[in-house]
Order: structure tokens, then sequence, then C-alpha cells
């Protein structure tokens, strides 16, 4: 192991698609699972190339229903590369006597090599090295390198090298009932010798999509790439290159390709460019060194430093946390900054929630917050442009302001699928997901992160400010007024917590007063109310004439947010437990152990309840973080403000005394759940809280959840462990125009590094158990506040000061 590369040792067919996904290369524009080039798909193999913000919807006759799926596109497969000695089999890893194999993602440069030596069924002994890159500093490029050694042969070789639009999205074993050939082939042509180009069109969005390649061997310093045959069928071309080989000297093959689509801004048609810029592309070398270059400025920005009592751990540790970041910036890089996209929860690394877009961005903002807020600003301008949509939603459903989509794709509308599949089972069963009004607060929160961390009043006055007002107005008119509580509340919703959609006995889905989400709602009708002062009194204005905004509403805001309903019932000892929803107390307890030791892995018990004709929605057990979600949002200051303010005890134990009530109760059957117990524990629980986070950070890379981080990383669960240390062990909190740090180390680790950008500043802060020191960068800009547990001090830029803890 090494802090910075990801190694296999051998070729396992079972393990290849998770493979596949954590060695997925991108660059924000697009992305290519790691997939052998020489490989299509099929049980083993599934390369996939996925472009940002492109989706394509498709109607499917399901269970007597016509159902309809946006996804995320899986495009022409680029990669496709390989050769034949002597007009015997085509090369492919699953087809050879491997003598030995060894896989390397190398996370600080991007580059992925795959250096294989086999032994063919005429006992020929040959290596194959590969390098391959998807370029993060020329979005449009990517390329493959190849060398074939002849160990102890020679004779003659042939390489195909091809680009094939005939690839569908098959990625997911659940939706292979679901129709899924999104692609119409286009033009295919042969340019030059070394210089192909292939044209797809999506069947609905009509997006066209351009690869050209080229593709040239070399012999040493010499370019020999012969004329090829061409091999044409629809969506499909290739070029069959003849030469030999012989010990002496290894052949070299290039392969670059450059990406164009319908989509791309300042472009004639995506043809053209994609001509053009594979006309003008460099060697790999030269991409190389540029790509390199870029990835060593990101680093600068997103790097940290850990030291742990045991080594071992320090380095798996710095190892996962680092892959989680390369990830990351694969699929939401700076080019995003010029794009119209938001963060698909799996990624741009396979086809899992069709590359939708949900409440994950509030696990995964605040780390990009801290390092490159330009990114967040981009992402949440997504939103921004998907508020009329969510206008008309509110709209539909009676409701005023905004509704966003629990699942977003192309433009704003609802994405969830009404009907999925229990693989358990094989039943369709109807999917109330839709339900998540709370994605809506998770909007207007990463909205008043971004602003807090930036002050980015731009941002705020002409797109935050918009969709705040809209959402708030959303959580007041959702809210009705029970009279025999004398409180607001709000119905017919779905909390987090997905194992849960309705009472046991109900006709109609939905549940009543879900904690997280009426507290939510009133933390964004604070802020709302709050934001009257923020903003420039002439943009203010203008946004109430716009907007329609009078001070009754202002007062009715202020009236709902004093008065929402939370519900409580009484744990064993007669202490009072947040309800998870009106009602949650009278359902069953659920029999963990029994099983547990029935089914070993209950992580989607939902599943396994349905298969056997029961439901989760008879049971106190929960997929995943509900009621706790508000410890990992809200420091335990925050919400003794926020419950005060509604009229609630917040007593002392209030916090641990719901961690411990709603953690026995939980499955963890969404990675993010894991993000959110290491975080609430990690500051309780100092000796137990490592544990728990190493536990979160083996989510993807161990694939804890069992198959499906091969259908696509977890960028939430990525982001959020990333968090952990970046926020969680340091205490960071952004609010009251204050930079807060509180930092808790848990216990085994000595050290922790890190680079945190806040208001234009650039801190580098040193946290140790019993230490703390923080620099600034020396710049003109205004000094900032920075509470050390509780006291504020004064920076300004270039200082350094060290503080006991
Ligand atoms: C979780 C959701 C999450 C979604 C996408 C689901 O399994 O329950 O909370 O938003 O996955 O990551």
């Amino acid at each position: 192991m090494n802090g910075w590369k990801l190694v296999y040792e051998e070729f396992n067919p079972q393990q290849e698609a998770l493979r596949e996904a954590l060695c997925t290369l991108g660059n924000g524009y697009f992305a290519s699972r790691g997939a052998a080039p020489e490989s299509s798909a099929g049980g083993t193999h599934y390369p996939g190339t996925y472009i940002a913000g492109c989706y394509n919807r498709l109607q499917t006759q399901i269970a007597g229903e016509t159902i309809e799926n946006e996804s995320l596109v899986n495009a022409s497969n680029w990669l496709a590369l390989t050769f034949r000695i002597e007009n015997g089999n085509w090369f492919d890893v699953g087809n050879v006597n491997v003598l030995s194999y060894h896989q390397e993602l190398d996370i600080k440069q991007a580059i992925l090599t795959r250096t294989i030596r086999f032994c063919d069924p005429d006992g020929r002994h040959t290596r194959v090295d590969q390098r391959r890159l998807v370029s993060i500093e020329h979005p449009h490029l990517a390329a493959l390198e190849t060398s074939i050694h002849a160990e102890d042969w020679s004779g003659s070789i042939e390489v195909r090298s091809a680009l094939d639009g005939q690839v569908v999205n098959a990625g997911v074993e659940r939706y292979r009932d679901l129709n899924k050939r999104h692609l119409n082939p286009g033009t295919a042509e042969s340019i030059a010798d070394d210089t192909f180009w292939l044209e797809v069109e999506t069947s609905q969005s009509r997006i066209r999509i351009v690869q050209a390649a080229t593709t040239r061997l070399w012999r040493g310093e010499q370019c020999i790439t012969p004329a090829p045959a061409v091999d044409q069928a629809e969506g499909y071309i290739a070029h069959h290159y003849q030469t030999r080989l012989n010990p002496q000297q290894p052949l070299r093959i290039e392969k670059v390709v450059a990406l164009y689509t319908s989509r791309d801004h300042a472009i004639s048609e995506p043809g053209l460019e994609a001509r053009k810029a594979i006309a003008r592309a460099p060697t790999f070398d030269v991409l190389a060194s540029c790509h390199n270059l870029m990835w060593k400025q990101l680093w600068q920005r997103f790097d940290f430093d850990i030291e742990h009592d045991d080594p071992e751990e320090e380095e798996k540790t710095e190892r996962n946390l680092r892959l989680h970041i390369l990830h990351l910036v694969q699929t939401i890089s700076p080019h995003v900054m010029d794009l119209d996209v938001g963060v698909p929860a799996r990624g741009l690394h396979g086809e899992a929630y069709r590359g939708h877009i949900f409440w994950d961005e509030l696990f995964i903002f605040p780390l990009f917050n801290l390092r490159m807020p330009e990114i967040t600003r981009a992402l949440l301008r997504y939103r921004y442009r998907r508020l009329d949509e969510a206008r008309r939603a509110a709209r539909i459903a009676g409701y005023r302001g905004a509704m966003y989509p629990w699942q977003s794709g192309s433009n704003g509308r609802e994405e969830s699928q009404r009907l999925h599949l229990n693989p358990k089972s094989g039943n369709w069963i109807p999917d109330n997901s839709h339900l998540q009004r709370h994605i809506n607060a998770a909007v207007a929160y990463n909205v008043w992160q971004y602003y807090q961390v930036t002050r980015d009043m731009e941002f705020l006055s002409f797109y935050g400010a918009e969709m705040f007002f809209e959402i708030a107005r959303f959580w007041a008119s959702i809210a009705s007024y029970n009279k025999r509580l004398e409180r607001y509340e709000i119905l017919e919703v779905m909390g987090p917590d997905e194992y849960h959609d309705a009472y046991p006995t109900a006709e109609t889905p939905g549940l009543n007063n879900n904690a997280y989400t009426n507290i939510m709602a009133v933390w964004v009708l604070l802020r709302a109310l709050e934001l009257r002062e923020i903003l420039p009194s002439k943009r203010f204005t203008e946004l109430c004439q716009l907007m329609n905004l009078s001070s009754e509403e202002f007062e009715h805001w202020d009236k709902v947010s004093r008065n929402m309903h939370v519900p409580f019932h009484k744990d064993d000892s007669d202490n009072d437990i947040i309800s998870q929803f009106e009602g949650y107390e009278e359902l069953k307890e659920f029999g963990w152990e029994g099983y547990r030791e029935k089914y070993g892995d209950i992580q989607r018990l939902d599943r396994i309840l349905e298969a056997s004709g029961d439901s989760a929605n008879n049971y106190r057990a929960s997929k995943q973080a509900d009621v706790l979600m508000l410890f990992y949002l809200f420091s335990s200051e925050e919400l003794g403000e926020l419950f005060t303010h509604l009229g609630y005890p917040f007593e002392y134990d209030t916090i641990p005394r719901n961690i411990d009530y709603y953690m026995r109760r939980t499955s963890h059957g969404s990675t993010l759940s894991r993000v959110v117990n290491s975080w609430v524990l990690a500051r309780a629980d100092r000796p137990g809280a490592w544990p728990l986070f190493a536990k979160a950070l083996d989510s993807d890379v161990a694939d804890i959840q069992g198959g499906t981080t091969s259908e696509g990383i977890h960028t939430g669960a990525m982001a959020g462990t990333v968090d952990l240390i970046q926020r969680c062990f340091t205490g960071i909190e952004t609010r009251g125009d204050v930079l807060w740090l509180n930092p808790s180390l848990p216990e085994g680790l000595s050290s922790l590094t890190l680079n945190v950008r806040y208001r234009q500043h650039l801190l580098g802060l040193y946290v140790t158990p019993s230490r703390l020191r923080i620099s600034t960068e020396p710049s003109e800009e205004k000094p900032i506040r920075i509470g050390i547990v509780s006291d504020i001090h004064e920076f300004k830029p270039g200082e350094v000061r060290e503080f006991q803890l």
C-alpha cells in the first residue's frame, strides 16, 4: 500500500466491475470507467463513458403501465482497442493464461496503468503495458497508450482500434427490464490512416455526441502507422492495422480521442469541433504533462495530512481519503464552473440512480465550499436554472413557492421512478420517494452554507435569495394549522429514512410530521427572515416587488417558525425522544438479532421484508439517519436555539439520548448513514470515533454494501468522509459571520494539517489533541473573525497564532 496508489496484483473477474468504478478517470466534463480496453459489456466487464448532464428519456411497459425514465447516457466506448497475434484470437485478459498482472491507479496524477504478462495457447510470451488518462487540462481529450512486447516470438500482429456507439445502458442489473438503447447511429467516417470519427445521437433529447480519434503506431521514435482496413457498421467504426513484432522492438500504440456534444459552448457543431480538436491534439506525453501540472495544482487546494499512532492506519486512511477526493474532483472538477450540471449521487462512474441528482449535495458541498467554492456556486446555479420548474411543481401539488424534485436530471422535472424492482422478490413496487420534500431544505441549506463561507453577495442577491424565499414560501404553504395542537404541521411526506413511506394500514403514502422535515422547515423560515437584513436593501426591495413578498407574508413565516409541531415519545426510561414522525412509537420493534442471524447482511432489510410479504413500514427500523441528521447539520448551540424558538425543551442529554435510541434501530442501508453516524458520535465518543470513521471510509473501496459500488461510487459518502476530517474533527462551523473552530481529534489521531478557504482568505490549520495553529496567507483582504471554542478573535492576513485546547 502507498498513500497515493490503488493497486491490484491479480486479475479477478468477480472484482472487475468494482475496480472499474474505483479506477474511473474523469474531468468533470466526462468520465470513463476503468474497464479493460479490449473488453466489451458482458458478465465481467462494463466499459462506460458518461458525459456530465447528458441525459435521455425512454419509455417502458412495466406491470401494465408505461413508465418513463431519464438516464445519464452511456456514450460510445472510445477505449476499445485490442490486438491479435498471427491471426489468432483477439487478446482479452479473460482468455489468456495470465502470468502476472498489475493494475495501478495513480491517485496523484489521475493516470491508470496496467501491465499484463501472458502466455497464449501457442506458448508465446507477451507483455502489455497500458497507460490512460482523461485530461483534466483539456476537458474534451482522453488518451490510451498500449505497448506490446513480444518476449520470445516474432510474427504478425493486427491491432484493432474502434469507436463503439452500439453500447446501451446495461450497467445495473435491476434495470434490466427497462429500455436501454439511448443512442441512434449517425455518421461514421475514416478520414486518414490514423483518424476516424463517430457520431451518435440520443434518441429523445437529441444530443449529438461525436468522438474523433487518432490511433498511431510507433516503433521507438518512429511513427509507423500503416494504412488500415476499415471495419464499419451502424454506430461503429474500427481501424485494423497489420504490422510485425519481434523481441527487439516493442510496438507502441497511442490512441487519443476528442469528445464533443451539441450541448457544448463555443462550438459550431460537435463533429467539426471533435475533428478540429483531434487534429490539434498533442501526444500522450504532452497531454500527460499538462494533466499532471493541473492535478498538482488541484492537490495543493484539496490535500491534507494526518498523523496516526498506527502508521499502517495512517497510510490507508490517507490513501482512501485521497481516492475520495480524486473521484469527487473528477466528477465536479473546475470545468463544471462553465457547465449546467449538478452532482450525480453515483458520480460519472456508473448507471445507478441513472445519474440523478438528489439531496446528497448536502454532504458534498461543504467540502467544496471550503476548498473551491466556485465549484459550488456553479452547481447551485444548476438549481437556480430549474427554479421555474420547481415553482410549477409546487403549484401543481397545491402549494406556493418552489418544490424541487427529489431526483433531478435534465430540466428539473421530478425524475424519481414511480415503480421500482425489488431484486429479492422480483416484484415491481410503488416508489413514493418523491415525497421526500426535505430536498427543498437541502437546497436552501446549501445556498446558506455557500454564502456563509464565501460572503458572495452577488450570488445571494441575484440567485440564492430568490431560491431561498421561494423555498421558505413553500414550507409556509405546505404547513397546515392544527387547531387541536395549536401548532403547524407538515403532512403526508417522507423523511430521509426510505424504509418508511406510509403508515402500516394506510391506503395512501406519506407520513405526518417527520421531525427532520419540520425542523428544517423552521430553520429555512428563520434564515429567510434573516435574509431581509443581509441583502442590500435595494435588492431586497426589488425581490419583494418581483416575487410579490409582503410584510404579511414575512409575519406568517415568523408565526409558522415559532409554532411548528415536533412529535416526541418516551423511551423505556420515560425520557423524551424526538419521534422520527408522528406515530413512530406505535410501530413494532424489529427483531434485529434474529434477522441478522438468518440473513447475515440486513442493510437492505426493506427488500428482505417485502419479499416475505411484510413491510419495513411496520417496524421501528430505519434505513438511514433521519432524526440524527439534525445533529449532523447543526451544532448543539444551534439546535438549542431552534428548540427554544419553538418552545420545546432541549436538554443536556437530548443529543446522546436520541443518538442511542436511533443508532440501535438503523440498518445503514444508505452509505450516507455511516457518515452521519460517525459524525454524530465523533465528538461524543473519542475512543469509538476512529473505528466508525474507518468503516465509513471503507464504504466504496471495500464495497461494504456488497455490489453497489460497481454501479457507481457514492459521492455523498466520499465527500462526507473527507468532510469528517475537514469540519467534524476540527469543529468548523460557519455561522454569524464567524468561522468557528472547536477541534476534537479521535483517539489515535495525533495531528491533522489542512488548508481551507474562508472569505477569500487561505487558512492553514494544524491541529493536535492539545494545540491549534492557524496561519493566514498575506493578502489585501479585510480581517476575518475566527471563533476558537467560545472566544472570537480577529485575524488579519499574514498572521500565525497558536492556541492551547
Ligand atoms: C438514500 C438516499 C440518497 C440516495 C442517493 C438512497 O439509497 O436512501 O438518501 O439520496 O440513495 O444516494
